[in-house]
């Protein structure tokens, strides 16, 4: 994946079949099905491949429990089945997790473990394991820190865990090793139309200003939390379908959670969810649910929902965690579509929306990164429809992710590379000194900063620190005290001077700080 051969393309191709806004899980998922299926592919983000939402996800690839206490249970069924198949396709990012849920009362046992044997059943082939009942005392030795008061037992149930930012990087991989060109970078700021039909996009290079004019058949607005916008550029008049909301996460240091399995509470005593998920060395707590008026590409935390999981997890867990623990928080926003005066944002349905408008757009929003796979076979069809495009066969269902490997060695710290690993592992015969660690406290090493650049098209310390590598969601002070040897191996690779160094420093600190709980 190379940036520049990608906007050698723009010059090559006078029409595209499809043009895709927004280079998050849906746009990718989208683009990995439309250039499978051999149409002339088109992706335009306009920051980095899951600078939003997607690479700020609680990393779950899952059906949905609480979807099903809501009685939905053609979402839960449909997206078991997209957890299935992620977990066969993109092996090395996606593993199976066990979730153990402590129950204080037997009707509770009985309740959630019912319902939880459902979950399992409902996934069918496809199932990660056998739901199970165990006692107290079992559970206490699966989740050594949590806080034993008046537990009866509890269920432990199997779900699916990802790496969500380094899964779109091997989308976007993937969509180019089947023929597609995916752009990051391009921010689309004005759309094409003759006879009030849309026949292509205006988009800004925001790393050297280049405006393009690029023509296509069919134009997919993939766009997440910003959908209103474009859907806006299309028609003035449109109103406003997007309730951004936000849910926070906090990191900390395995220590307060050594466990293997995760801990899910289903029900807070403000009747809201709470995980703790060991991921990457560190534990993750999470998430909140917060309505917001305007969506924002770096959304702050809100002070109540720092409050809400500190004070939870000191409650759930023997620990005493404060502000100054906090290795990392992160927040992203979901983009949960208005339906039925519904405006509640815990009650929004969580499967996704598309709309044809009648200029031929094709907007698709809402739904969840384990749908990813669904959500783009739904907007293909029906840009194939609209546009009247021939038709094919969607293969994404046993399409192989890039990076697939199978029997990965769990200890290797470069396992989420996958079969890139082993050509990765080659640079520091290139460079012994890329084999050193980026920061002593990281198993991260240097080299994949070379490979980022050279493979990943990635193009600012930002893309390396966060969404190639995950050091700034893991422990964003080691991500700070990074940021200078990610710039000079990048400056090396990319033959950047000093200034521009100095820039990207100081940006991403910036950015950084923002990670940190002061
Ligand atoms: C807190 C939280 C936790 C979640 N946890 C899970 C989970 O565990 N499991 C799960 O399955 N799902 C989870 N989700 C849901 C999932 O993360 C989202 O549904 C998914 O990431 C949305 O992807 P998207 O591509 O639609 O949006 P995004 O990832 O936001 O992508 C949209 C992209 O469009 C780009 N864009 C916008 N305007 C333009 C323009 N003019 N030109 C070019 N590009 C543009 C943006 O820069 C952005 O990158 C969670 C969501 C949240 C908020």
């Amino acid at each position: 994946m190379n940036r520049s051969r990608m906007l050698q393309q723009l010059d090559e191709v006078k029409v595209w079949d499809i043009i895709i806004i927004g280079g998050g899980a849906t746009g990718l998922g989208t683009a990995v099905d439309a250039a499978s299926r051999g149409y002339k592919t088109l992706l335009v983000e306009q920051f980095d491949f899951a600078k939003g939402t997607s690479s700020r996800s609680t990393k779950l690839v899952h059906g949905g429990v609480r979807y099903l206490a809501q009685g939905n249970i053609k979402l839960v069924r449909e997206s078991l089945k997209e957890r299935g198949l992620l977990l066969k396709n993109a092996p090395h990012v996606c593993h199976n997790l066990s979730f153990v849920l402590p129950c204080y009362s037997l009707w509770q046992i009985i309740y959630y473990g019912l319902g939880l044997k459902v979950y399992n059943f409902l996934s069918g082939a496809l199932s990660l394991g056998k739901t199970k009942i165990i006692a107290a005392k079992k559970a206490m030795t699966l989740l050594p820190t949590i806080n034993p008061a008046q537990i009866k037992g509890a269920v432990v149930y199997q779900d699916g865990q990802f790496d969500d930012s380094r899964l779109a990087i091997n989308l976007a991989q993937t969509a180019v090793e089947n023929g597609g060109t995916v752009i990051n970078y391009c921010s689309v700021t004005g759309i094409i139309k003759e006879n009030k039909k849309i026949t292509g996009v205006q988009f800004t290079d925001t790393i050297n200003g280049n405006v393009y004019e690029a023509k296509c058949k069919v134009l997919i607005n993939a766009t997440g939390v910003f959908a209103d916008k474009v859907m806006q550029m299309d028609d003035g008049m449109m109103k406003k379908m997007i309730l951004p909301s936000q849910g926070i996460h906090l990191v900390f240091d395995k220590h307060i959670f050594p466990a293997h399995a995760a801990l899910m509470i289903p029900k807070t005593s403000d009747a809201r969810v709470l995980f703790a998920i060991p991921w990457h060395d560190k534990v993750i707590v999470g998430t909140t649910d917060t309505q917001i008026d305007e969506p924002a590409i770096e959304p702050a935390p809100l002070e109540e929902e720092i409050g809400f999981i500190l004070q939870h997890i000191n409650k759930y867990l023997q620990v005493n965690v404060q502000r100054k623990n906090v290795l990392s928080v992160f927040v992203g926003q979901r983009p949960l579509v208005i339906k039925n005066k519904i405006r509640k944002s815990s009650l929004m349905p969580r499967s996704h929306t598309i709309i044809v408008s009648n200029s031929g757009l094709v907007t698709i929003t809402g739904g969840k990164w384990t749908s990813y796979r669904k959500m783009g076979e739904d907007a293909v069809n029906n840009a194939v429809f609209s546009a009247k495009l021939e038709k094919r066969n969607c293969i994404t269902e046993t399409l192989k992710i890039h990076g697939w490997q199978n029997n990965l060695d769990k200890s290797d710290a470069l396992y989420v590379y996958g079969s890139d690993a082993k050509s990765l592992k080659q640079l520091c015969v290139e460079n012994e000194d890329w084999a050193n660690l980026l920061h002593p406290t990281l198993k991260n090493i240097q080299a994949e900063v070379i490979w980022a650049v050279r493979k990943e098209m990635a193009l600012t310390v930002e893309d390396v620190l966060a969404r190639r590598t995950r050091i700034l969601f893991l422990d964003a002070k080691a991500a700070i005290e990074s940021a200078a040897t990610v710039a000079k191996l990048m400056a090396g690779e990319m033959k950047k001077d000093d200034s521009w160094q100095q820039q990207q420093i100081s940006a991403f600190s910036k950015l950084a700080k923002q990670y940190l709980l002061s």
